[in-house]
């Protein structure tokens, strides 16, 4: 009889956006005829830029004739979007990556999910608590996470970097010394950034203890801030300890297209020589088969200047949202945090309201749906995420009826 892989079964229950998508069709059904709007879930809005949108269909088109029809793409992607990429995301901002440290991929997600494949099973992991919550899952698939502590909601055997406002959402160095780090800047939930001389203290320690930074900069376009680092690999010393994720779905809006990309440097080895890279490729090779062409070719589009502008303007829609949504609460008296170089915004919960309640009362009163904090891990509670992804509109009357709460 075949056994299952029991990791799976440690794993905490219901899945924290499942939970709110049940909360708010009940709530639906039993108040059919009120407008309920959605600050709640991490994805765009805004369709695909026409500089995109161009692309595509010229690659779709070159995939019905002959001689220029493509088939499998090259594991690692092709040369003319890893070139753009390298241009674009590092030589611009003074890094030096090079096209064969550039694995292109379907997605964040799940690189952020694979990429702990090529870790010794007992190297220990440290996260920032609250946390993006792929990072702890999959490793925990792994069997590297311990038990689940219910009372506590707290891995046994991961290392927590909690981050509230006391330390203004900045993950300390931990007591305990561990082997891979997970950091991301600007970060989800919080939407907080460290400044560069703070990540660059990361890097640093990074190297002194021989540990890896898993560095997930997914929301790079969103920084306003000159002081805050586009990319880890503008810090001295990055390439013998940091990979780098990242996406095209909240600078362009892929999500639906899907389209992501994973740095690792050359310099980056283990004790005995052992480059990550070579690891990486061979994960990627043996289990992947290349993002689509036509996506590529929309990514490649990305970097092209109508691109970069149109995507920028997108950008600035978002970030307008973002600006409302904290004013307008900081006015109405909350305390917020986030939205500036994010397009998340983080809110404390009024005095003793745990997130959950939150949650209802937010629902119930004002018909807005947001994350509670609690789901992003036991730092997060008392805290609320809202995002900046929905309509200008929708963002204004949500904001209305929450200040009249
Ligand atoms: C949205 C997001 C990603 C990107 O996921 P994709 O799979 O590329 O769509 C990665 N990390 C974080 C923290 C995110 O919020």
């Amino acid at each position: 009889m075949f056994k299952v892989n029991d990791n799976y079964l440690k794993l905490p229950g219901s899945y924290l956006f499942s939970t709110i998508a049940k909360k708010v069709k009940e709530y639906k059904e039993t108040n059919p005829d009120k407008d309920v709007i959605s600050l709640g879930i991490g994805d765009v809005t805004r369709p695909l830029a026409p500089a995109i949108i161009e692309s595509l269909h010229k690659a779709v088109d070159e995939m019905a004739v002959k001689e220029t029809f493509k088939g499998y793409a090259p594991d690692l992607g092709y040369e003319f979007l890893r070139s753009a990429i390298v241009k674009n995301d590092f030589e611009a901002r003074g890094a030096k990556i090079s096209i064969d440290e550039i694995f292109v991929s379907d997605g964040a997600k799940s690189d952020s999910g694979n990429i702990q494949e090529i870790f010794s099973s007992d190297n220990k992991i440290a996260v920032c608590d609250p946390v993006y919550p792929v990072y702890v899952d999959t490793n925990a698939m792994a069997g590297r996470t311990g038990t689940y502590n219910k009372e506590t909601e707290l891995w046994t055997n991961v290392i927590y970097m909690p981050c509230k406002a006391e330390n203004n959402f900045a993950p300390e160095f931990p007591v305990e010394t561990p082997d891979i780090i997970y950091l991301c800047f600007p970060n989800n939930p919080t939407g907080a950034t460290i400044p560069k001389t703070e990540l660059q203290k990361w890097v640093d320690y990074a190297n002194e203890v021989k540990a890896v930074i898993i560095y997930d900069a997914a929301y790079e376009a969103y920084i306003s801030e000159d002081n805050v680092a586009h990319t880890i690999y503008e810090c001295e010393g990055a390439r013998t300890c940091a990979i780098e994720l990242r996406s095209f779905s909240k600078n362009a809006g892929f999500t639906g297209t899907r389209l992501g990309y994973t740095v690792v440097p050359k310099d980056l080895k283990d004790e005995n020589g052992t480059m990550l890279n070579s690891l990486w490729a061979r994960r990627h090779g043996t289990k992947f088969n290349g993002a689509p062409y036509i996506i590529q070719r929309a990514g490649e589009a990305v970097y092209s200047e109508e691109g970069k502008r149109q995507t920028r303007e997108q950008i600035a829609y978002y970030m307008n949202n973002a600006k409302i949504i904290k004013e307008r609460l900081a006015k109405a008296g909350y305390s917020v945090s986030g939205g500036v170089n994010a397009p998340y915004i983080w809110l404390a919960t009024p005095e003793g309201m745990s997130s959950w309640d939150f949650f209802d009362y937010l629902l119930t009163n004002a018909n807005v749906v947001g994350t509670p904090g609690s789901g992003f891990g036991p730092s997060g509670e008392g805290y609320f995420r809202l995002t900046a992804f929905g309509t200008y509109e929708n963002t204004v009357e949500a904001l209305k009826r929450i200040e009249k709460m």
